[in-house]
């Protein structure tokens, strides 16, 4: 018992001690910051204010539509012409659908998104753009108005109003319809099977005729 009491002086000298309890004190110092900006940051995103933050990044997430709702109020997806491609003057084609209702029918967003932009100008007249599912645009054309109230930035889903029918841009003087077409990564395509496919599926819930 009597050696441990001594000191252990062999000639060298003492290397410096590393005063770990300090370290250990920094190291929970950061962790608890770490953690609590975690916490933080996760209520935040839930939070009302991040929700358009939040929706983007879920529409990025998505994969394009296999289905979509239809566009215009009380219109069977059957009866929408097969028009997208058909040539448009000499160096045009239909980019598109055109869906025929009275002038003032509701018009209807088809995905989820995010208004992007609200604009009357060219061909289209009074549109509204709506950023989709898989990060796809959403146009919506000749309308007779918007909806009130409607603003960029806005979200929507699946038959929210975006507006109403009618004849503005170069759809004026023909009988008012919407016109509605998808830009996706490759460009414009056909959203008429995608409208059929949401029309077959009801028609199926309602039993065999
Ligand atoms: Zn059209």
């Amino acid at each position: 018992m009597l050696a441990m009491d001594l000191p252990r002086d062999n000639g060298k000298p003492e290397p410096p001690r590393k005063d770990y309890a300090r370290a250990a004190r920094t190291f929970t110092a950061w962790a608890i910051v770490l953690i609590a900006g975690a916490y933080l940051a996760a209520w935040a995103w839930e939070q009302p204010f991040m929700a358009k933050p939040r929706m983007g990044w879920e529409l990025a997430r998505m994969d394009p539509p296999e289905t979509l709702s239809m566009p215009v109020s009380d219109v069977d997806a059957s009866r929408i012409a097969d028009t997208f491609g058909a040539p448009r003057g000499a160096d045009r084609q239909h980019e598109g659908v055109d869906i025929f209702a009275p002038r003032g029918t509701d018009v209807l967003s088809a995905t989820p998104g995010i208004v992007a932009s609200i604009r009357e100008t060219g061909l289209g007249g009074r549109q509204v753009w709506i950023l989709g599912p898989a990060r796809e645009r959403h146009y919506y054309a000749h309308l007779d108005d918007w909806a009130e109230g409607l603003a960029v930035g806005d979200i929507v889903l699946p038959g929210t109003v975006l507006g109403t029918v009618g004849d503005t841009g170069n759809a004026r003087g023909t009988p008012p319809h919407l016109h509605y077409g998808i830009y996706g990564a490759d460009g414009a395509y056909d959203p008429l099977p995608l409208l059929l496919a949401a029309a077959g599926r009801l028609e199926q819930d309602d039993g065999p005729r």
